[in-house]
């Protein structure tokens, strides 16, 4: 699907600050390099007056779209869950926005973080020109976005693609306990949080970068701890793979550098498992940080 033809303004609001840019009618796209720091201690009213401030410097814009992790009712746009923008849970941020900013509504859009930024990469970075992608951005946790048909799938509950919590060990054979209740969750055994823990456990350095540069240098512990790594994150995928047939993996968030050090474990277990479906290709993020708000934008220009 693409945009109606407009100028469109996406807001990313994260966990310390808000990251915003404009995509301009003829498709071209730059970041503001402005950032609106994501203060919410006074509870949600005076950050919602400073983010329509923000938005009101892009000047006039066609729509708006907002991604920031959590959960949010396909019903009537709530935000449900954040673990991350607690004080922000229960609000209505579209017609929030629309109120202080005086426009009609429905023009501005919400989306959950990870959800957007597929939807950014389908358009303006490494998924372009595919149909059918997952997104899976390693950071503190494990989070993942679905394009199914060129469309951007949410699910019935806004809860499609939760890929950090697919249980790959269960808790019977040893796996750990989950910050989403569960145990023996991708998450806890690739993401940034626990990649740093099993680093430690094998007597290595925590610093990720570091790790990886050692990975890189030469063979030995650290480089075998990123294919373990590897390998355990590709059971997750191959998940994906089985239930719906997506074969094309783009890789995002702060851990995705590793990507290189961890893809001969993905290919190695992906491949292990794999059953009539053509190679499953994994390729790292192309728009970085700028994927979520360019997400965002589409979805402001998508067609109600
Ligand atoms: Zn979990």
């Amino acid at each position: 699907m693409s945009p109606q033809s407009g100028r469109w303004l996406g807001l990313d609001i994260g966990g310390t600050t808000v990251k915003a840019g404009v995509v301009e009618p003829d498709g071209s796209w730059e970041r503001s390099p402005e950032v609106l720091p994501t203060e919410l201690a006074g509870g949600p009213a005076p950050f919602l007056d400073a983010l329509a401030d923000f938005a009101r410097g892009f000047g006039a814009v066609n729509g708006i779209g907002i991604g920031c992790p959590g959960v949010f009712d396909p019903a009537t746009g709530a935000l449900r869950a954040s673990a991350n923008l607690q004080p922000l849970v229960g609000s209505i941020l579209g017609p929030e926005l629309e109120q202080r900013l005086g426009l009609p509504k429905g023009s501005v859009r919400v989306g959950n973080d990870a959800n957007l930024a597929a939807y950014g990469e389908q358009w303006k970075g490494a998924g372009v020109g595919l149909d059918d992608l997952c997104l899976v951005t390693l950071g503190t946790g494990i989070g993942g976005g679905l394009i199914l048909d060129g469309r951007l799938y949410g699910g019935t509950h806004g809860m499609a693609c939760e890929i950090g919590h697919l249980v790959v060990v269960p808790r019977e054979q040893g796996g750990l306990p989950c910050g989403c209740g569960s145990a023996g969750c991708l998450e806890t055994f690739a993401s940034a949080t626990h990649a740093r823990r099993r680093a430690r456990e094998a007597g290595l350095t925590d610093d990720l970068e570091e790790l990886c540069a050692r990975g890189r240098a030469a063979e030995g512990p650290e480089r075998a701890l990123l294919h373990a790594i590897g390998r355990d994150l590709g059971r997750g995928l191959s998940y994906v793979v089985s239930l719906l047939d997506v074969t094309d993996f783009i890789v995002g968030g702060g851990f995705s550098g590793a990507l290189d050090l961890l893809l001969p474990g993905i290919m190695e277990t992906m491949e292990a498992r794999r059953y009539g479906t053509p190679e499953p290709r994994v390729v790292r993020a192309a728009l970085g940080e700028d994927a979520g708000w360019i997400g965002a934008a589409r979805l402001a220009g998508d067609p109600a």
